[in-house]
């Protein structure tokens, strides 16, 4: 079961980049976007893209074009109805998810693999927005940003994927040069079910005086080894997409380690969402000098 075709639902920040890895990877990839103007803003950045790995001596003027020459657009659904897969990386809604799903299962072929790109919304309610063959063909394929840099993919199952199936998605994440780890629906799965609890604990350390903004940070990054601290990582993740998520995580296991503090609520009431509005813990003014916010 090779997946040679792929159909991509969404040219946002996830979806293009998605587009990219499997079109490098070899593969015929179709587009899906609500308007010409959304395909073109993200083919730009796919070109954006591919040019720095030109630049950077990673990839040939020529490899860069046939890459390009393996996408195109689509501003209706008819051409996925071939695909070997549908990932679909739109809005994080499920209602429109599950009516999307519900409407290429009428046109789609029925071996037609159906992926979800969700980072907390649950596979399985997707699912069933479909008719019972493509249950047994449905998972989750949850990327990370940026895609074409990040290695990971988690590989999603639900109760009742073919296991085939779940095998098929495990070597084509390996085809676009990922990392695969297998795990089931549960929200949050792997990653944010462990890194959800830390980044809130991160805040509560900081509500409870436990040690400065920069200090926090500091004292993960040089004294375990992280890239970066935990509150800078809240900024570039977004607070406004953490407390949403935490949320999501609370309602389903009723867990304390899953709720969110009082000062993340505030921040985000008062429009602190981070890095992707210039204010989070830090204040981004100066980008290259972000500077710790005072909000105790
Ligand atoms: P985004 O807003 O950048 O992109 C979503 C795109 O989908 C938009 O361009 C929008 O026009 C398009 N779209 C909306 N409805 C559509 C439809 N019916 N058909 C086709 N296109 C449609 O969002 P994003 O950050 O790329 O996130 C997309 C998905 O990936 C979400 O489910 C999100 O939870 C998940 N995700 C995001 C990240 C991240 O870091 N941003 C990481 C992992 C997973």
């Amino acid at each position: 079961m090779e997946i040679r075709k792929v159909g991509v639902l969404g040219c946002g920040l996830m979806g293009s980049g998605i587009a990219q890895v499997a079109a490098a990877a070899g593969c015929t990839v179709v587009v899906r976007e609500v308007s010409q103007d959304l395909l073109d803003k993200g083919f730009k950045g796919i070109d954006r893209s591919l040019g720095k790995f030109v630049e950077k001596g990673k990839m040939s003027t020529e490899e860069k074009d046939a890459v390009m020459g393996r996408l195109s657009g689509a501003t209706t659904d008819e051409p996925l109805a071939d695909c070997d897969i549908i990932i679909e990386v739109i809005v994080e809604n499920l209602a429109v998810k599950r009516e999307t799903f519900a409407r290429l299962d009428a046109i789609c072929k029925p071996e037609t693999i159906f992926a979800t790109n969700t980072s907390s919304l649950s596979v399985t309610e997707m699912m069933t927005s479909t008719s019972a063959g493509r249950q047994r063909r449905f998972i989750g394929t949850h990327f990370f940003n940026p895609v074409p840099l990040m290695k990971l993919v988690e590989v999603i199952r639900t109760i009742l994927t073919d296991p085939e199936v779940f095998e098929a998605a495990v070597a084509f994440g390996e085809k676009l040069g990922k990392v695969t780890v297998r795990t089931s629906d549960r929200t949050g799965f792997i990653v944010n079910r462990l890194l959800v609890p830390y980044l809130l604990d991160a805040i509560r350390a900081l509500e409870e005086g436990v040690g400065s903004i920069v200090d926090i940070d500091n004292a993960m990054k040089l004294g375990c080894g992280h890239p970066m601290g935990p509150l800078t990582l809240l900024d570039f993740v977004g607070l406004d997409t953490t407390y949403y998520i935490a949320n999501i995580m609370f309602d389903e296991f009723r867990e304390k380690r899953f709720a969110s503090p009082p000062l993340l609520k505030r921040m985000v009431l008062a429009g602190l969402y981070g890095r992707k509005n210039g204010r989070g813990f830090y204040d981004y003014s100066d980008p290259a000098n972000p500077a710790p916010m005072s909000l105790l």
